[in-house]
């Protein structure tokens, strides 16, 4: 995009948001004020970021640090310091959920069980735990640690079992490996077993992104959370190609590749629990991002908090620093004016393709006139359908809405990312 559709684009976002959100809003995260605490919570989830990989892949934009033994020590007692903050601060909260994600996860287990029992002992765990793991490290050993853990829902980043499509990606396994480790983990008695498979790569055909599924499928998968590959500038492969923004993949291949997930999906009994997610059956619903509210532990672990998103310093020994010193690791925070957090609660519900409108005017408050009214437009330009008090998205719905919702969403975090990584501290970022 040059730069006159990139100023267009810009001031597209800038009118839609004052219009939906109101001037009030300010747009940027800065440092919080000395002195900040959070406020109480009753209710919430957890976010457990474990930033160690032995492998970078190359178009890998989360925060992560290359594996070595010697930090794992250091990192699990600035996470225990973490909870510890969290808790002094907004009491003994009740925890919904806990998603474990990195990074790699299975790479610093010892890590995650003493991090989990310390959030037993401060707050009140009565939601499932679930973790992300990465094919080369499953075994039947990870299996009993996370049965031990109490973890219930396990997600395995499969990406693709074709070998050409895990060269493209920069993946260090085979596909023997993933299969041994998908078919391992469904056969591990887990609530339920999500493989995560790519979609629109370089080169991938319509028929390749199917045989993934159906292979996935095969070895036991019960829910399959699909996605294209975006690619953001800081990353290797950004820095390679020179971007400037966040490359999307090729519109039409990922529109031909979408339509035949869902299509197949729709034909293999699996129920679509959101944009990119399918599930089968009764099984718990897997979910990394659509919570409505989350404490983040761990370097560059984002909070999302009744009054406001936080984000905690990206660097590593900061971070570490910071909570073993008995501070917080909070580098910014952008606190919620109006009704910023309805709307935040809108678009993820946009995300899980339904929305149940009698919840409009509890969340969105003054602002709920102003959603239905464009929801209806939403509704007549054939995107949604009425399904009692739902409103759901019909396909072309949920395609386009949410390609939408990435080119904001991906830019926004792409400036706060980039911005976040360069400085430990950042004074203020505007997105
Ligand atoms: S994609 Fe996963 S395994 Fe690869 S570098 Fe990123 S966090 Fe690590």
């Amino acid at each position: 995009m040059n730069n006159s559709g990139r100023w267009l684009l810009r001031l597209i976002t800038r009118t839609i948001r004052r219009y939906l959100v109101g001037t009030e809003q300010h747009w940027f995260f800065e440092q919080p004020p000395q002195g900040w605490a959070p406020l109480h919570i009753e209710r919430t989830s957890l976010y457990l970021h474990v930033p160690f990989c032995r492998h970078f892949c190359p178009y890998c934009p989360y925060t992560k640090v290359p594996y070595c033994e010697s930090l794992v020590e250091p990192y699990t007692r600035a996470a225990l310091a973490e909870v510890d903050w969290w808790a002094d601060a907004v009491g003994p909260t009740e925890i919904t959920s806990v998603y474990i994600g990195g990074g790699t996860p299975t790479l610093a287990l010892d890590s995650v069980s003493c991090v989990l029992m310390r959030v037993r002992e401060r707050f009140h765990l009565t939601g499932d735990i679930c973790i992300e793991t990465n094919p080369a490290d499953v075994d039947d050993e990870t299996v009993r640690r996370l049965h031990d853990m109490g973890v219930e829902l396990v997600s395995l980043g499969v990406e693709s079992f074709q070998p050409e499509n895990l060269a493209v990606i920069g993946r260090d396994y085979t596909p023997p490996v993933a299969e041994r480790a998908l078919a391992l983990l469904a056969e591990s008695n887990f609530s339920s077993v999500n493989a995560d498979i790519m979609f629109a790569l370089p080169r991938q055909t319509t028929i390749n992104v199917i045989a993934d599924l159906v292979q996935a499928v095969q070895l036991g998968a019960d829910q399959l959370t699909t996605y294209p590959l975006f690619t953001f500038p800081y990353t290797t492969v950004g820095k390679y190609l020179r971007l400037t923004a966040v490359k999307m993949p090729n519109l039409r291949m990922r529109q031909a590749h979408y339509r035949a997930i869902s299509s197949w999906c729709a034909e293999n009994g699996f129920e679509r629990v959101s944009v990119w997610g399918f599930k089968h059956g009764a099984v718990p619903r897997y979910s990394s991002v659509t919570r409505d509210g989350y404490i983040g532990i761990g370097p560059g672990a984002g909070s999302h908090l009744s009054d406001g998103f936080v984000l905690n310093t990206f660097d590593l020994n900061s971070w570490i620093n910071a909570t073993c010193d008995g501070r917080t690791a909070i580098a910014l925070r952008m606190p919620f004016a109006g009704e910023m957090s309805g709307w935040w609660w809108l678009y993820w519900r946009f995300y899980d393709t339904r929305i149940p409108m009698d919840d409009l005017d509890v969340v969105l408050g003054n602002d709920a006139p102003k959603a239905r009214q464009w929801l209806r437009v939403v509704e007549q330009a054939g995107l949604a359908d009425r399904n009692g008090k739902l409103l759901e998205l019909t396909e072309s719905g949920a395609f386009w809405l949410h390609l939408a919702q990435n080119y904001f969403a991906l830019n926004y975090v792409n400036t706060l990312w980039t911005q976040a990584r360069r400085e430990p501290w950042p004074q203020a970022v505007a997105i």
